[in-house]
């Protein structure tokens, strides 16, 4: 299978200082990273820019194609410089808060949030770096919040602050986000992270902004990292092109132990309506500092894949970690093994879409799953699926049939996106209308890239005529490939 190995569920990498060197990016691909993901918190446009341009080279000295997902930070509220290099604060101990990113003491914190009297009232609680000091709120006078320290810790400079329940606006794009979006569309990347996505308008707003830069527009990934999210999850699946749980937020966001649940229901959501899902975060946590990961960790990414993710994701363990391809091996190692008994099938992946109230919509869904009944059958050993936008591939994918889904599309742009869905393998050909000869020419393409041997049986899904329609599987073909 040259470069794509046996896997169906895909790994998602985060770069960074780690991982940023031309070698150990062709290590980690060879290694199996499927998707690059660039964290817009951290490091400058120019750094940005320039990893776009080593992930490109290394994908194609590799020969994979590798999609790109920037994530925007979204509105990331800090605390204010320290004088020192941390303070120890105390339990117990009376604090004064105010809404300016003042230098931190041990008794008085600012926070960079000027409107954070409006949304914090007598009883909220502040938690800052992930939630390891706990502030509450006792009472609010003459602009500064008074309160006292429920859990203590040392706190460093400019960390991350999170207030729970609070109903912060405008959160998901924000002024310094347009930027960073503006940059993704003029560099073509793959895929735009959303963080603190709060409801379907976010999305829909994203997407607005976006397709007024001009360029082709990015997939959105929606991250599901606010309860708010959490509860219009069907919407924004509705509208988005991926989802991703953002265990890290979620878990401050809302109780740690609600986490796994809240997994289970975007996944399945996800599953639903055929959108790819990334299940992300501390994965392999203990592989920032050693070579091999924990029993519970090697547990989380089997359990993400049995709970139905297309994808799973590497974070501090790429970025800045100390085995970045290790990471990844070892990611791979335990996908093969959790799939070994063939594809992972939810309840969620065997419904029809809901709401569907087209025709041809119906009907399309009704041949993907009449694929993965006939793909049960043995001499069948690949789909082959042409798509204009990569619709009815996800179509297919959703079933979760048993062979390895090729996605064929004429646009690049459209194939390398494919490589984030749940057990596709994309390539690009040249569509036309004269379907017996472009199966031929995709049939030879896929057994000179490797993906299939010369004589296998395969299933060929389309929508005829194959230049014009999207989206409306409304052909089924068997053909040995390459003949
Ligand atoms: C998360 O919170 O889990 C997450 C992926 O978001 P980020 O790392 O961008 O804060």
């Amino acid at each position: 299978m040259g470069v794509y190995d046996e896997r169906r569920v895909k790994i998602v990498a985060t770069l960074g200082p780690a991982s940023s060197a031309p070698e150990t990016l062709r290590a980690m691909m060879e290694a199996g990273l499927d998707v690059c993901r660039i964290n817009t918190a951290h490091g400058s446009p120019d750094d940005r820019a320039r990893l776009i341009e080593e992930v490109r080279a290394a994908a194609a000295e590799v020969g994979k194609m590798v999609p790109i997902l920037l994530d925007l930070r979204g509105l990331k509220i800090r605390t204010g410089p320290l004088e020192g290099d941390k303070v120890p604060v105390a339990r117990g101990t009376t604090m004064e808060i105010v809404n300016r990113p003042e230098p931190t003491t041990a008794t008085r914190i600012g926070i960079d949030y000027p409107t954070l009297f409006d949304v914090v009232k007598p009883g909220s609680r502040i938690l800052i770096s992930d939630g390891l000091i706990e502030l509450l709120v006792e009472e609010i006078r003459g602009g500064v919040a008074i309160g006292s320290v429920g859990r203590g810790g040392l706190l460093l400079s400019r960390q991350g602050v999170t207030l729970p329940g609070a109903p912060i606006k405008g959160g998901s794009l924000t002024d310094v986000d347009r930027v960073d979006l503006e940059f993704g569309v003029k560099y073509g990347v793959d895929f735009l992270g959303l963080s603190f996505v709060t409801d379907a308008t976010d999305v829909r707003l994203a997407r607005q902004v976006a397709n007024w830069q001009g360029g082709t527009t990015p997939g959105l990934i929606a991250k599901i990292e606010r309860p708010e999210a959490l509860h219009n999850i069907g919407e924004i699946a509705a509208v988005t092109d991926g989802l991703m749980v953002a265990r890290g937020d979620l878990g401050v966001q809302m109780e740690a132990e609600k986490v796994p649940r809240a997994q289970k229901q975007i996944i399945r959501v996800a599953n639903e309506r055929a959108v790819p899902v990334i299940t992300a975060t501390q994965m392999l946590e203990s592989m920032i500092t050693q070579p091999v990961a924990t029993r519970a960790e090697t547990s989380d990414v089997a359990n993400a894949v049995w709970d139905g993710t297309d994808a799973v994701m590497l974070s501090a363990e790429t970025a800045v970690g100390a085995y970045p391809v290790e990471a990844v091996a070892t990611m791979g190692r335990i996908i093969r093994e959790a799939e070994k008994e063939g594809p992972v099938r939810t309840a969620a992946s065997s419904l029809p879409l809901p709401d569907q109230t087209e025709t041809s919509a119906v009907l399309a869904d009704a041949i993907a799953r009449a694929v993965r009944e006939l793909s049960e059958t043995d001499p069948v050993e690949h789909l082959v699926v042409f798509t204009l936008t990569g619709t009815s591939v996800r179509r297919v994918a959703k079933y979760r049939p048993r062979p390895h889904i090729i996605g064929v599309a004429a646009d690049e742009d459209v194939a390398r996106r494919l490589n984030l869905n749940w057990g596709v393998r994309a390539t690009v050909v040249p569509l036309e209308d004269d379907p017996d000869h472009l199966f031929r020419v995709a049939g030879q393409q896929i057994v000179e890239q490797g993906l299939a041997e010369s004589g296998d049986y395969a299933l060929i899904v389309g929508s005829l005529p194959m230049t014009r329609v999207s989206g409306r599987t409304n052909m089924l073909h068997v053909r040995r490939l390459g003949t």
